[in-house]
C-alpha cells in the first residue's frame, strides 16, 4: 500500500471525517502483525535522519494536530525513538503568553522552526489559530477566515527554503476518545495527563469536525500536504506515519556531502601512525 497516497489529502479536497474509518489497520490484524514492518520502517526512518543531518541542508518539520488523547505524545514517543536526539526537536504549544499574543499569530511558530539538518515535531502547531481560536470565538471571523492564507503562504516561504513539511491529523472516533478517556482515569500514572480541558471540548466535537475540515480542505497543499491518519490502533497510526516520513524523506535525495579532507592521504596518514606505534 502507498501510505503517502492514501492518507494525504488532495489540495482543496472536501474532507468528510465521519467517512474515514479511524480504525482502518490495512492488511494487518494485530500490533503483533505489523511490528516486523514497523522495525523495518523506524530503521529506515534513523537513516535518513542521519543523512539529513549529515547533509545539513533541509530540515523537516513535523506538525501533530488532533483531538484531545488522539495520540500527539505516544507519536512523538514512536518518531524520537527513532532519531538521533542531536537531530530531533520538540516543541508544544499552549495557550499563548502575554509576549506572544502581543505578536501576529506566526511569529511564535516562526522562532521554533527547526534550522538546517534539524527535524523539528510542533506538538500542536500554527493551526490552533484556525481550531480552538475559531471554535471559541477567540478572535472574529474576519481575522480568523484570513489565516487560511496567511499559513500556506507561510509554509511556502518555508519550503522555498528548504524546509520540508508534513502535517498529521490523528483521526480518533468519539468512542476512542471515551475510552481513552476512562483508561487515564482508571490508570493513576495517567492522572497527570487529564485536563479540565479534554472535558470542556467534548462537547464541542462537531464544532471541532468542521474546523478540522476546513483547515484540511484550504491547507493541505502540494508543497505542505496534510495526513489523516486512522488512528484508533496507535500501532497502525505510528506504522503509517514512518512510512510517510521515509517516502518523503527519500523523495528529497539527500546525499552525504563531500568530505572536507582527502580521504586517501588520510588512509595513508593512518597507516603511519599504526605502523609507528607498532614499532614497524
Ligand atoms: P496538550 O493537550 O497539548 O498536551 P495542554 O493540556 O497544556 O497540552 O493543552 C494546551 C492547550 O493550549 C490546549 O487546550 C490548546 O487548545 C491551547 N492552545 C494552543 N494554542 C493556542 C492558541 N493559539 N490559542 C488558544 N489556545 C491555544
Amino acid at each position: 500500500m502507498d501510505y503517502f497516497e492514501q492518507f494525504r489529502v488532495k489540495p482543496d479536497s472536501k474532507v468528510k471525517l465521519e467517512k474515514i474509518d479511524a480504525g482502518f489497520k490495512n492488511t494487518h490484524i494485530s500490533a503483533k502483525s505489523a511490528r516486523k514492518e514497523t522495525e523495518e520502517q523506524v530503521e529506515k526512518m534513523r537513516e535518513l535522519q542521519y543523512l539529513m543531518y549529515a547533509e545539513g541542508k533541509r530540515s523537516l518539520l513535523i506538525c501533530l494536530q488532533g483531538r484531545d488523547a488522539a495520540g500527539k505524545d505516544g507519536t512523538i514517543n514512536h518518531v524520537l525513538w527513532a532519531m538521533n536526539p542531536q537531530g530531533c526537536k520538540v516543541q508544544g504549544f499552549k495557550v499563548p503568553s502575554a509576549e506572544e499574543a502581543a505578536h501576529d499569530f506566526l511569529w511564535r511558530y516562526h522562532k521554533s522552526v527547526p534550522s538546517k539538518g534539524q527535524v523539528t515535531i510542533f506538538n500542536r502547531s500554527h493551526y490552533e489559530d484556525v481550531l480552538v481560536v475559531r471554535v471559541h470565538n477567540l478572535v472574529p471571523k474576519s481575522v480568523w477566515s484570513k489565516r487560511y492564507e496567511q499559513i500556506n503562504n507561510f509554509e511556502k516561504m518555508l519550503t522555498d527554503n528548504g524546509t520540508h513539511i508534513l502535517k498529521f491529523y490523528l483521526h480518533i472516533d468519539a468512542d476512542e476518545q471515551l475510552e481513552r478517556f476512562k483508561a487515564r482515569i482508571d490508570d493513576p500514572t495517567k492522572h497527570w495527563k487529564i485536563s479540565d480541558s479534554d472535558y470542556s471540548e467534548r462537547p464541542h466535537w462537531d464544532e471541532y469536525t468542521k474546523a478540522f475540515e476546513n483547515m484540511l480542505r484550504k491547507c493541505s497543499t502540494d508543497y505542505a500536504p496534510w495526513f489523516v491518519i486512522p488512528s484508533n490502533h496507535k500501532w497502525f497510526r505510528n506504522l503509517a506515519i514512518s512510512h510517510i516520513i521515509n517516502t518523503s524523506l527519500e523523495s528529497l535525495k539527500m546525499k552525504f556531502p563531500e568530505p572536507k579532507v582527502d580521504i586517501n592521504e588520510i588512509r595513508s596518514r593512518y597507516h603511519e601512525i599504526v605502523n609507528r606505534e607498532n614499532g614497524n
